[in-house]
This record gives C-alpha cells, sequence and structure tokens, in this order.
C-alpha cells in the first residue's frame, strides 16, 4: 500500500493515524479510514470535534488522578463512599473494573503508570506524591494496592509499601489468583472479587 507513505495525502495521512492505535495495523486502519469516508461528513465531523476535544475537557481530579470533567472525580464527589480505605490502580480504566465487582466502597488513587526501570519509568512518572498527601491528610486506615500481578506492577507495589512504611497506614496487597500479569480490566467480576478479599498485608 505505497499511497499509504504519502502522508499529504488525506486518505494515507488518517490511515496512518489510525495505524498508531493499539491494536490497529495498517489493513484495519485502512477499513476505519475507508469507513469515515463512506459515512456522512457529519460522523467524520463529530468524531474529529470528540477527539480534538478529549484534551481539553477531559482532566485528572485533584485528589485522586482519576480522569473527570470536573474537579473532583465521581467517587471523590460522592460523600458515601468510605475514605478509610483507599485503592491503588495503575490506569484510570482499572477504576471501573474494580468497580463492577461491586464489593468496593471506598476510594480511588491512580497512579498513571508502573515503575520500569527498564523503560525509564521511575518513581517521578507515577502520581506518588499526591497518594502520600492524601495518607497524611485524609483518615486513610488502609491503602489496598491492586496494582497488576507482572514484574512492574510487584515492583510498584513493593515500593509503594516502602514509601508508606512511615505513615503507619495499613498497605495491602491484592491476592493472586488474577491471570499471571494480566490486566485487571480484562478479569472477569468472580476473580476480581476473590483478589480484592483475599489481600493480604505488604
Ligand atoms: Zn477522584
Amino acid at each position: 500500500m505505497a499511497v499509504a507513505h504519502d502522508t499529504n495525502n488525506a486518505i494515507a495521512q488518517l490511515i496512518q493515524l489510525f495505524s498508531r492505535l493499539p491494536g490497529i495495523g495498517e489493513r484495519s486502519a485502512a477499513r476505519l479510514t475507508y469507513h469515515v469516508l463512506g459515512s456522512s461528513p457529519e460522523y467524520a465531523h463529530a468524531l474529529g470535534t470528540a477527539l480534538e476535544e478529549l484534551h481539553s475537557r477531559v482532566k485528572r481530579c485533584q485528589r485522586c488522578r482519576n480522569y473527570t470533567e470536573s474537579e473532583l472525580c465521581r467517587y471523590c464527589g460522592d460523600p458515601k463512599r468510605d475514605s478509610s480505605q483507599l485503592c491503588v490502580v495503575a490506569r484510570p480504566q482499572e477504576t471501573e473494573a474494580i468497580e463492577r465487582s461491586g464489593t468496593f466502597r471506598g476510594r480511588y488513587h491512580v497512579l498513571h503508570a508502573l515503575l520500569s526501570p527498564l523503560d525509564g519509568i521511575g518513581p517521578d512518572a507515577l502520581e506518588i506524591e499526591p497518594l502520600l498527601a492524601r495518607v497524611r491528610d485524609e483518615q486513610v486506615r488502609e491503602v489496598v494496592v491492586a496494582t497488576p500481578l507482572s514484574v512492574e506492577g510487584e515492583a510498584t507495589a513493593l515500593f509503594l509499601a516502602q514509601e508508606l512504611k512511615a505513615s503507619a497506614v495499613r498497605v495491602t496487597r491484592i491476592a493472586s489468583g488474577l491471570p499471571h500479569g494480566g490486566e485487571l480490566e480484562y478479569t472477569d467480576q468472580v476473580t476480581l472479587t476473590r483478589a480484592l478479599a483475599g489481600r493480604r498485608e505488604l
């Protein structure tokens, strides 16, 4: 597909942009591009506007760093949530997975990354400072570390446990039983409920 490399061409340019999305190869990118072209101009316009506004409308919650369009996300803004329990996840979409399990009524903290020295991702890339501040300032009694059970997820969990050692808060880790390295997002409700219920001290 020689045309795909000529980015002065509108079709080729969109194919090239779509193919940078995860899981989208050049053939899928071409299929999406021709689909948009075959749809109404209104649809293409709405798609463009939604993409354009994404970064300006969505920001990080002032408290837990989850994605939100307000100052506080819906969990931090809900007075009925139990603020003595904080569940730490790597990515915003993982809060949704834990919500689906229906067993956690505390609040969240989103790190937005995992430690990965080989990729040059150190503690500075993680939202750890706001987490430490919350443990200090809010009446947190337990931090449940729900990072994935991968090398990076375990390294991050151990690092958090060390950072929180001085604060006397209880630090727990979700139990194994999750598929190894498995992404929380794709874990079924029963497994996730078990992993939360079987959490152990870190
Ligand atoms: Zn929040």
